[in-house]
């Protein structure tokens, strides 16, 4: 392989293991009844009957022994506390951005951003919006626009940054909307939504030079800035001696400010902020952070989670730190490989996604394939993952009145950080071979209720026409 792509040669786990939480076995009549009880949807079984919980990376990570001192001596100061201080200096030395705005979560800083910057008609590019980002954008009646890259959108090519955007779709934005309607421009790192692909150091550039010509800012969706910094470090020309602080300035000296959900990068289980560089626009979104968050100075968290923030942030800087933990995700996929379990080319920073058309060809996209392998892979390992795919966007087409299915139906495996030991991904890779194995007598699910909107959390399912998920062999 000769794509700029260095081999993964060790994952080590940089951390000795000081406090463990049991994990429950159960039998499979269990998950049998589990899965019953949960209509075929496991976002409603218990995590108590689950065994590797691979649903999200988003605050599900391990804390370090430092990060919980962190939070016996944080400082609870209602205004300018110590660990205010601490964590807006660790945040302007990586980010470097003037005002420091704390939130209780991503969606809040974006939130706060957009209530402020945003009309109805405005228009935001992104690569691909996060979908609570897409969801936030048309909260305020604008237009959330993804311009990707056409490589971001091919499952089966391998390539260094499939995160990048299109400057020609970018381009054509402008045209079509005029620089009024658009008052900054988005860029998500890594590409959450397409794969957890890494952005470029010379797209970002590129990016930003295209929007000082406009004279609109930049802004980063960070959630995941540091895995896109290894990435960099690793893959990108001229890039392999800088170190991952001296990447992160770079990268953001290119923007204007950020976004960030602190329960992916910042190592926390809450947490996040935005930064803004121009004083108008960080003073409008400080006076609606009172209104609905708090002090500016901690913004919903308590002064001891914005102390595991600052703690969190100076850990997921480690370069020992980045390579076993985009390490750990390639070593999965490298497992899926060998048991010949389709997956979405190459792996990226956070999680792996299955290809469950490919892995369950006989079950028509109107019965859910990808949600036919995460109930499966649940009864057969207990490990949960998350359907990306007809359950979660499948809409009927107001014209025709006919039902569109998206162009792929993927399992998300996502890895919470510093929880899971090679040994149990090992276990997750067997299981979704098992259930590649099971093939022909896994049948087809329908829905018996859903929501009227976003339906793929609260539906409930059943093997079509009643009976068993699995036919007897
Ligand atoms: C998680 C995430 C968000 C939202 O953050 P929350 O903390 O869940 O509110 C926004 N953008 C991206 C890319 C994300 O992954």
């Amino acid at each position: 392989m000769d794509n700029g792509m260095k081999p993964l040669a060790h994952t080590f786990e940089p951390y000795r293991i000081k406090v463990v939480e049991k994990i429950q076995r159960n039998s499979r009549e269990d998950r049998v009844q589990h899965l019953r009880d949960a209509g075929y949807n496991v976002f409603k079984v218990p995590s108590a009957a689950i065994y590797v919980d691979l649903l999200t990376d988003s605050g599900t990570g391990a804390m370090s022994d430092m990060q919980w001192a962190a939070l016996m001596t944080g400082d609870e100061a209602y205004a300018y506390s110590k660990s205010f201080a601490e964590f807006e200096s660790c945040i302007r030395e990586i980010f470097g951005y003037k005002h420091v705005i704390p939130t209780h979560q991503g969606r809040a800083a974006e939130g706060l951003l957009f209530a402020t910057t945003l009309k109805e008609g405005s228009v935001v590019p992104n690569n691909i919006h996060f979908d609570t980002t897409r969801a936030n954008v048309e909260h305020q009646g604008a237009i959330a626009l993804d311009c990707i890259a056409d490589a971001g959108l091919d499952p089966t090519l391998e390539a260094p940054f499939k995160g990048d955007m299109s400057l020609k779709k970018l381009a054509t934005a402008f045209e079509k909307y005029g620089t009024e309607r658009i008052p900054f421009v988005m860029i998500t790192i890594t590409n959450n939504s397409g794969g957890g692909q890494p952005v470029s150091l010379a797209n970002v550039r590129e990016v930003s030079d295209f929007c000082k010509k406009m004279g609109v800012p930049l802004i980063f969706d960070a959630c995941r800035f540091a895995e896109n910094a290894w990435f960099i470090q690793q893959r990108e020309e001229g890039c392999a001696e800088k170190t991952i602080m001296e990447i992160c300035n770079e990268m953001f000296a290119l923007g204007e400010g950020c976004t960030m959900s602190a329960k992916k990068d910042g190592l926390v289980n809450i947490g996040g902020f935005l930064c803004l560089n121009d004083d108008t626009m960080a003073q409008n979104a400080t006076n609606l952070l009172i209104l609905r968050e708090g002090f500016p100075t901690y913004g919903g968290l308590a002064g001891r989670d914005l102390a595991a923030v600052a703690q969190g942030l100076r850990e997921v800087m480690d370069p020992d730190y980045l390579a076993y933990r985009i390490g750990q995700v390639a070593r999965l996929g490298a497992r899926l490989d060998e048991l010949g379990v389709p997956y979405l080319r190459p792996t990226g920073g956070h999680a792996v996604y299955i290809d469950a058309m490919t892995a369950l060809p006989h079950i028509p996209q109107s019965q859910f394939p990808a949600q036919v392998f995460t109930a499966a892979l649940y009864l057969e390992g207990g490990v949960r993952g998350v359907e990306i795919g007809s359950l979660m966007f499948e809409h009927r087409d107001p014209d025709t009145g006919q039902m569109v299915h998206p162009a792929m139906e993927l399992v998300r495996l996502a890895i919470p950080r510093r929880v899971y030991t090679h040994t149990q991904l090992d276990y997750v890779a067997e299981s979704c071979a098992r259930v590649m194995e099971m093939g022909e007598r896994l049948r087809g699910l329908e829905v018996t209720w859903e929501p009227p909107s976003l339906r793929h959390f609260t539906a409930q399912l059943q093997p079509v026409g009643g009976g068993r998920m699995v036919a007897e062999a």
